[in-house]
Protein backbone atom coordinates (compact mmCIF):
# COMPACT_ATOMS: atom_id res chain seq x y z
CA UNK A 1 0.00 0.00 0.00
CA UNK A 2 1.31 3.22 -0.72
CA UNK A 3 2.18 5.51 1.72
CA UNK A 4 -0.66 8.18 2.02
CA UNK A 5 0.21 11.72 0.75
CA UNK A 6 3.24 10.62 -1.87
CA UNK A 7 1.05 10.67 -5.00
CA UNK A 8 2.13 8.66 -8.07
CA UNK A 9 3.96 6.31 -5.42
CA UNK A 10 3.13 3.23 -7.78
CA UNK A 11 3.96 4.27 -10.95
CA UNK A 12 1.43 1.18 -12.81
CA UNK A 13 -1.27 1.13 -10.22
CA UNK A 14 -3.19 -2.13 -9.19
CA UNK A 15 -6.15 -3.20 -7.98
CA UNK A 16 -5.60 -2.47 -4.22
CA UNK A 17 -3.65 0.97 -4.87
CA UNK A 18 -5.02 3.10 -7.88
CA UNK A 19 -2.11 5.63 -9.53
CA UNK A 20 -2.38 8.73 -7.84
CA UNK A 21 -3.53 11.48 -10.64
CA UNK A 22 -2.43 15.24 -10.11
CA UNK A 23 -5.67 15.72 -10.30
CA UNK A 24 -7.15 13.57 -7.11
CA UNK A 25 -3.64 15.10 -5.78
CA UNK A 26 -5.22 18.12 -4.01
CA UNK A 27 -5.25 16.76 -0.24
CA UNK A 28 -1.51 17.23 -0.20
CA UNK A 29 -2.29 20.70 -0.21
CA UNK A 30 -3.45 22.11 3.27
CA UNK A 31 -6.56 22.89 3.06
CA UNK A 32 -6.96 23.53 -0.65
CA UNK A 33 -9.97 24.34 -2.22
CA UNK A 34 -11.23 26.17 1.09
CA UNK A 35 -8.96 29.10 1.10
CA UNK A 36 -10.60 32.03 -0.22
CA UNK A 37 -9.68 33.07 -3.56
CA UNK A 38 -7.37 36.30 -3.67
CA UNK A 39 -8.08 37.71 -7.28
CA UNK A 40 -5.75 40.35 -7.78
CA UNK A 41 -7.97 43.10 -8.44
CA UNK A 42 -8.34 44.82 -11.59
CA UNK A 43 -10.40 48.10 -9.70
CA UNK A 44 -8.93 50.14 -7.10
CA UNK A 45 -10.97 52.40 -5.20
CA UNK A 46 -9.07 55.16 -3.03
CA UNK A 47 -10.93 57.01 -0.17
CA UNK A 48 -9.23 59.55 1.43
CA UNK A 49 -11.61 60.31 4.62
CA UNK A 50 -11.11 62.92 7.84
CA UNK A 51 -13.61 62.58 10.46
CA UNK A 52 -16.46 60.57 8.14
CA UNK A 53 -17.60 58.41 10.88
CA UNK A 54 -21.24 58.28 9.24
CA UNK A 55 -20.46 57.79 5.74
CA UNK A 56 -18.26 54.51 5.51
CA UNK A 57 -20.68 52.13 5.69
CA UNK A 58 -22.93 53.15 3.33
CA UNK A 59 -20.10 54.40 0.91
CA UNK A 60 -18.48 50.87 1.29
CA UNK A 61 -22.00 49.08 0.81
CA UNK A 62 -22.98 51.56 -2.65
CA UNK A 63 -19.14 51.00 -3.92
CA UNK A 64 -19.62 47.35 -3.76
CA UNK A 65 -23.16 46.79 -4.78
CA UNK A 66 -22.11 48.98 -8.14
CA UNK A 67 -18.72 47.09 -8.43
CA UNK A 68 -20.06 43.45 -8.04
CA UNK A 69 -21.92 44.54 -10.60
CA UNK A 70 -19.11 44.98 -13.27
CA UNK A 71 -18.04 42.11 -12.29
CA UNK A 72 -14.53 42.47 -12.34
CA UNK A 73 -12.19 41.69 -8.58
CA UNK A 74 -11.86 45.53 -6.53
CA UNK A 75 -10.51 46.65 -4.12
CA UNK A 76 -11.46 49.55 -1.64
CA UNK A 77 -8.91 51.28 -0.15
CA UNK A 78 -9.54 53.30 2.67
CA UNK A 79 -7.08 56.11 4.40
CA UNK A 80 -7.94 57.46 7.41
CA UNK A 81 -6.39 60.75 7.18
CA UNK A 82 -5.75 61.28 11.29
CA UNK A 83 -9.50 61.75 12.35
CA UNK A 84 -10.52 62.00 15.75
CA UNK A 85 -13.77 60.75 15.11
CA UNK A 86 -14.62 57.05 15.15
CA UNK A 87 -13.87 57.05 11.02
CA UNK A 88 -11.04 54.47 12.17
CA UNK A 89 -12.48 52.22 13.81
CA UNK A 90 -15.52 52.18 10.95
CA UNK A 91 -13.03 51.05 8.64
CA UNK A 92 -11.44 48.52 10.25
CA UNK A 93 -14.57 46.89 11.20
CA UNK A 94 -15.53 47.12 7.50
CA UNK A 95 -12.31 45.43 6.70
CA UNK A 96 -12.77 42.72 9.29
CA UNK A 97 -15.61 41.94 7.51
CA UNK A 98 -14.88 42.35 3.63
CA UNK A 99 -11.16 41.30 2.83
CA UNK A 100 -11.70 43.63 -0.38
CA UNK A 101 -11.33 46.60 2.11
CA UNK A 102 -7.68 48.07 3.23
CA UNK A 103 -7.27 49.97 5.66
CA UNK A 104 -4.32 53.25 5.47
CA UNK A 105 -4.07 54.69 8.91
CA UNK A 106 -2.51 57.95 9.47
CA UNK A 107 -1.07 59.16 13.00
CA UNK A 108 -2.33 62.35 12.46
CA UNK A 109 -3.91 64.99 10.11
CA UNK A 110 -1.29 64.92 6.63
CA UNK A 111 -4.16 66.05 4.33
CA UNK A 112 -5.82 65.04 1.31
CA UNK A 113 -2.53 64.97 -1.03
CA UNK A 114 -0.59 62.46 1.49
CA UNK A 115 -4.07 60.18 2.04
CA UNK A 116 -3.93 60.02 -1.88
CA UNK A 117 -0.32 59.25 -2.08
CA UNK A 118 -0.54 56.18 0.73
CA UNK A 119 -3.82 54.96 -0.95
CA UNK A 120 -1.70 54.86 -4.76
CA UNK A 121 0.95 53.15 -3.20
CA UNK A 122 -1.31 50.07 -1.85
CA UNK A 123 -3.45 49.93 -5.23
CA UNK A 124 -3.09 46.23 -6.64
CA UNK A 125 -5.60 47.01 -9.81
CA UNK A 126 -4.92 48.33 -13.16
CA UNK A 127 -7.87 51.22 -12.80
CA UNK A 128 -7.83 53.66 -10.12
CA UNK A 129 -10.93 55.36 -8.72
CA UNK A 130 -10.76 57.92 -5.85
CA UNK A 131 -14.06 58.99 -4.61
CA UNK A 132 -14.88 61.51 -1.86
CA UNK A 133 -15.45 59.92 1.55
CA UNK A 134 -18.59 61.87 2.12
CA UNK A 135 -21.21 60.20 -0.46
CA UNK A 136 -20.98 63.57 -2.46
CA UNK A 137 -19.34 61.54 -5.25
CA UNK A 138 -21.73 58.99 -6.49
CA UNK A 139 -20.00 55.41 -7.16
CA UNK A 140 -23.30 54.31 -9.71
CA UNK A 141 -21.28 56.87 -11.73
CA UNK A 142 -18.18 54.51 -12.02
CA UNK A 143 -19.12 51.92 -14.53
CA UNK A 144 -20.31 54.72 -17.17
CA UNK A 145 -17.06 56.34 -17.11
CA UNK A 146 -14.46 53.17 -16.32
CA UNK A 147 -16.61 52.35 -19.85
CA UNK A 148 -15.29 55.74 -21.43
CA UNK A 149 -11.76 55.35 -19.88
CA UNK A 150 -10.83 51.77 -21.59
CA UNK A 151 -13.16 52.47 -24.88
CA UNK A 152 -11.75 55.96 -25.92
CA UNK A 153 -8.17 54.76 -24.62
CA UNK A 154 -7.99 57.95 -21.75
CA UNK A 155 -5.50 57.55 -19.70
CA UNK A 156 -7.66 60.03 -16.76
CA UNK A 157 -11.31 60.95 -16.44
CA UNK A 158 -12.20 63.86 -14.13
CA UNK A 159 -15.25 63.85 -12.77
CA UNK A 160 -17.75 67.42 -13.18
CA UNK A 161 -19.94 68.01 -10.82
CA UNK A 162 -23.54 68.47 -12.02
CA UNK A 163 -26.12 70.00 -9.72
CA UNK A 164 -23.61 71.55 -7.90
CA UNK A 165 -24.86 75.05 -8.21
CA UNK A 166 -27.64 73.81 -6.11
CA UNK A 167 -26.03 71.63 -3.77
CA UNK A 168 -23.18 74.12 -2.88
CA UNK A 169 -24.14 77.67 -4.39
CA UNK A 170 -21.28 79.76 -2.96
CA UNK A 171 -18.62 77.77 -4.25
CA UNK A 172 -19.91 78.11 -8.12
CA UNK A 173 -18.19 81.39 -9.06
CA UNK A 174 -14.99 80.97 -7.53
CA UNK A 175 -14.41 77.82 -9.23
CA UNK A 176 -15.62 79.35 -12.54
CA UNK A 177 -12.94 81.83 -12.20
CA UNK A 178 -10.48 79.24 -10.24
CA UNK A 179 -11.02 76.80 -13.24
CA UNK A 180 -10.88 79.24 -16.26
CA UNK A 181 -7.41 80.32 -14.57
CA UNK A 182 -5.83 76.43 -14.40
CA UNK A 183 -7.32 76.08 -18.29
CA UNK A 184 -5.76 79.25 -19.50
CA UNK A 185 -2.43 78.16 -17.62
CA UNK A 186 -2.31 74.64 -18.15
CA UNK A 187 -4.01 74.36 -21.93
CA UNK A 188 -6.18 71.63 -20.80
CA UNK A 189 -10.04 72.70 -20.42
CA UNK A 190 -11.65 70.94 -17.56
CA UNK A 191 -14.64 72.73 -15.36
CA UNK A 192 -13.75 70.95 -12.28
CA UNK A 193 -9.94 70.16 -11.94
CA UNK A 194 -10.63 69.35 -8.19
CA UNK A 195 -13.15 66.79 -8.43
CA UNK A 196 -12.83 64.12 -5.77
CA UNK A 197 -14.05 61.54 -8.43
CA UNK A 198 -11.42 60.40 -11.30
CA UNK A 199 -11.04 57.07 -13.02
CA UNK A 200 -7.48 56.91 -14.39
CA UNK A 201 -4.94 53.91 -14.96
CA UNK A 202 -3.25 52.74 -11.76
CA UNK A 203 0.03 54.03 -14.00
CA UNK A 204 -0.90 57.33 -13.98
CA UNK A 205 -1.57 57.54 -9.82
CA UNK A 206 1.60 56.35 -9.12
CA UNK A 207 3.38 58.57 -10.95
CA UNK A 208 2.24 61.31 -9.20
CA UNK A 209 3.90 62.77 -6.09
CA UNK A 210 1.82 65.20 -4.19
CA UNK A 211 2.58 67.16 -1.02
CA UNK A 212 0.93 70.23 0.36
CA UNK A 213 -2.75 70.82 -1.23
CA UNK A 214 -1.48 69.53 -4.37
CA UNK A 215 -4.25 67.22 -4.81
CA UNK A 216 -6.26 69.88 -6.55
CA UNK A 217 -4.30 69.97 -9.68
CA UNK A 218 -3.74 66.09 -10.63
CA UNK A 219 -5.25 66.75 -13.38
CA UNK A 220 -2.86 69.17 -14.56
CA UNK A 221 -0.07 66.85 -13.34
CA UNK A 222 -1.02 64.13 -15.80
CA UNK A 223 -1.41 66.48 -18.55
CA UNK A 224 1.86 67.88 -18.43
CA UNK A 225 3.31 64.70 -18.14
CA UNK A 226 1.91 63.83 -21.31
CA UNK A 227 -1.04 61.56 -20.31
CA UNK A 228 -4.47 61.95 -22.13
CA UNK A 229 -6.92 63.66 -19.82
CA UNK A 230 -10.42 64.81 -19.96
CA UNK A 231 -13.80 65.09 -17.99
CA UNK A 232 -17.32 63.64 -17.83
CA UNK A 233 -20.09 65.00 -16.00
CA UNK A 234 -21.03 63.10 -13.03
CA UNK A 235 -23.93 63.54 -11.00
CA UNK A 236 -22.91 65.27 -7.51
CA UNK A 237 -24.97 64.88 -4.31
CA UNK A 238 -25.65 66.96 -0.74
CA UNK A 239 -23.36 66.59 2.10
CA UNK A 240 -25.40 64.18 4.18
CA UNK A 241 -23.08 63.66 7.08
CA UNK A 242 -20.12 65.70 8.65
CA UNK A 243 -18.98 68.62 7.52
CA UNK A 244 -16.75 70.16 4.80
CA UNK A 245 -12.92 70.09 5.42
CA UNK A 246 -12.22 73.14 3.52
CA UNK A 247 -13.08 77.13 3.81
CA UNK A 248 -12.85 80.19 1.78
CA UNK A 249 -8.99 80.05 2.74
CA UNK A 250 -8.40 77.46 -0.09
CA UNK A 251 -9.18 80.51 -2.68
CA UNK A 252 -6.47 82.48 -1.91
CA UNK A 253 -3.96 79.34 -1.09
CA UNK A 254 -5.42 77.57 -4.48
CA UNK A 255 -4.21 80.83 -6.12
CA UNK A 256 -0.73 80.54 -4.42
CA UNK A 257 -0.58 77.16 -5.09
CA UNK A 258 -1.52 77.40 -8.79
CA UNK A 259 1.81 79.53 -9.00
CA UNK A 260 3.57 76.61 -7.34
CA UNK A 261 2.64 74.06 -10.10
CA UNK A 262 2.91 76.07 -12.87
CA UNK A 263 6.07 77.03 -11.97
CA UNK A 264 7.63 73.17 -10.59
CA UNK A 265 5.79 71.55 -14.17
CA UNK A 266 7.29 73.92 -16.31
CA UNK A 267 10.87 74.96 -14.63
CA UNK A 268 11.62 71.81 -12.34
CA UNK A 269 13.70 70.03 -15.31
CA UNK A 270 15.95 73.81 -16.32
CA UNK A 271 15.18 76.53 -13.57
CA UNK A 272 18.01 78.42 -15.60
CA UNK A 273 15.72 79.09 -18.24
CA UNK A 274 13.33 80.87 -15.95
CA UNK A 275 16.08 82.79 -13.57
CA UNK A 276 18.61 82.95 -16.04
CA UNK A 277 16.14 85.10 -18.19
CA UNK A 278 15.27 87.74 -15.45
CA UNK A 279 18.41 87.85 -14.33
CA UNK A 280 20.51 88.16 -17.66
CA UNK A 281 18.23 91.52 -18.62
CA UNK A 282 19.23 93.56 -15.39
CA UNK A 283 22.59 92.62 -15.72
CA UNK A 284 22.92 93.74 -19.15
CA UNK A 285 21.08 97.00 -18.42
CA UNK A 286 23.36 97.50 -14.93
CA UNK A 287 26.65 96.75 -17.44
CA UNK A 288 25.56 99.09 -19.69
CA UNK A 289 24.19 101.85 -17.55
CA UNK A 290 28.14 101.49 -15.83
CA UNK A 291 29.74 100.89 -19.29
CA UNK A 292 28.50 104.70 -20.30
CA UNK A 293 29.52 106.18 -17.17
CA UNK A 294 32.60 104.90 -16.93
CA UNK A 295 32.86 106.14 -21.22
CA UNK A 296 31.29 109.62 -20.17
CA UNK A 297 34.58 109.79 -17.68
CA UNK A 298 37.00 109.12 -19.99
CA UNK A 299 36.00 110.89 -23.35
CA UNK A 300 33.38 113.13 -23.00
CA UNK A 301 34.64 114.87 -19.65
CA UNK A 302 32.00 113.53 -17.32
CA UNK A 303 32.71 113.01 -13.42
CA UNK A 304 31.33 110.22 -11.25
CA UNK A 305 30.11 112.96 -9.17
CA UNK A 306 27.62 113.70 -11.96
CA UNK A 307 26.55 110.19 -12.19
CA UNK A 308 25.68 108.87 -9.20
CA UNK A 309 22.43 107.77 -9.75
CA UNK A 310 23.05 106.14 -12.96
CA UNK A 311 25.74 104.43 -10.93
CA UNK A 312 23.83 103.55 -7.72
CA UNK A 313 20.31 102.08 -10.42
CA UNK A 314 23.14 100.39 -12.41
CA UNK A 315 25.44 98.50 -9.85
CA UNK A 316 21.72 97.31 -8.20
CA UNK A 317 20.90 96.00 -11.83
CA UNK A 318 24.09 94.53 -12.04
CA UNK A 319 23.72 93.36 -8.36
CA UNK A 320 19.99 91.86 -8.82
CA UNK A 321 20.95 89.79 -12.21
CA UNK A 322 23.95 88.42 -10.98
CA UNK A 323 21.63 87.19 -7.77
CA UNK A 324 19.07 85.71 -10.24
CA UNK A 325 21.36 83.93 -12.48
CA UNK A 326 23.51 82.16 -9.39
CA UNK A 327 20.02 81.78 -7.88
CA UNK A 328 19.07 79.22 -11.44
CA UNK A 329 22.34 77.67 -11.27
CA UNK A 330 21.49 76.35 -7.77
CA UNK A 331 18.06 75.51 -9.21
CA UNK A 332 19.94 73.59 -11.85
CA UNK A 333 22.39 71.52 -8.90
CA UNK A 334 18.99 70.71 -7.40
CA UNK A 335 17.58 69.45 -10.37
CA UNK A 336 20.89 67.65 -11.09
CA UNK A 337 20.58 65.64 -7.97
CA UNK A 338 16.94 64.58 -8.41
CA UNK A 339 16.56 60.88 -9.32
CA UNK A 340 12.75 61.28 -10.53
CA UNK A 341 12.48 59.71 -13.88
CA UNK A 342 11.45 62.37 -16.10
CA UNK A 343 10.13 60.79 -18.76
CA UNK A 344 6.49 58.45 -19.37
CA UNK A 345 6.78 55.52 -21.36
CA UNK A 346 3.59 54.82 -23.31
CA UNK A 347 2.76 51.59 -22.24
CA UNK A 348 -0.21 51.02 -24.03
CA UNK A 349 0.01 49.06 -26.82
CA UNK A 350 -2.64 50.67 -29.17
CA UNK A 351 -1.55 54.06 -29.68
N1 LIG B 1 -10.16 64.96 3.51
C1 LIG B 1 -8.98 64.35 3.92
N2 LIG B 1 -8.08 65.05 4.64
C2 LIG B 1 -8.26 66.36 4.98
C3 LIG B 1 -9.44 67.01 4.53
C4 LIG B 1 -10.37 66.28 3.80
O1 LIG B 1 -8.78 63.17 3.63
O2 LIG B 1 -7.40 66.94 5.63
C5 LIG B 1 -11.15 64.22 2.73
C6 LIG B 1 -12.56 64.29 3.27
O3 LIG B 1 -12.77 63.37 4.30
C7 LIG B 1 -13.36 64.00 2.05
C8 LIG B 1 -12.55 64.65 0.93
O4 LIG B 1 -11.23 64.79 1.44
O5 LIG B 1 -13.45 62.61 1.81
C9 LIG B 1 -13.12 65.99 0.49
O6 LIG B 1 -13.29 66.83 1.61
P1 LIG B 1 -14.56 67.78 1.78
O7 LIG B 1 -15.80 67.04 1.48
O8 LIG B 1 -14.44 68.40 3.12
O9 LIG B 1 -14.28 68.85 0.64
P2 LIG B 1 -15.38 69.60 -0.26
O10 LIG B 1 -16.30 68.54 -0.82
O11 LIG B 1 -16.07 70.54 0.63
O12 LIG B 1 -14.56 70.23 -1.34
MG1 LIG C 1 -17.23 67.04 0.00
Amino acid sequence: MAPPGVAGYSPGGTEETPMTTAADASHLVPDAGTRAPDPRPVLSVVVPAYNEEDSLAPLHAEVSEVLDGIGEPWELIFVDDGSSDATVDRMFALADADPRVKVVKFVRNFGKSAAYMAGFAEVRGRIVVTLDADLQDDPNEIPRVLGRLRGEGWDMIVGWKQGRTGNEPHKALPSKVFNGLIAFMFGLRLHDSNCGFRVMRAEVAQSLDLYGDQYRFIPEFAHVKGYRVTEEGVNHRKRKFGRSKYGPKRFWTGLLDLITVRFITAFADRPLHFFGTFGLIPFVLGGLLETYVLLSKLFLGGTFQGHVGAIIIGVLLLIMGFQSVITGLIGEMLSAQQRARRFVVDTRREV
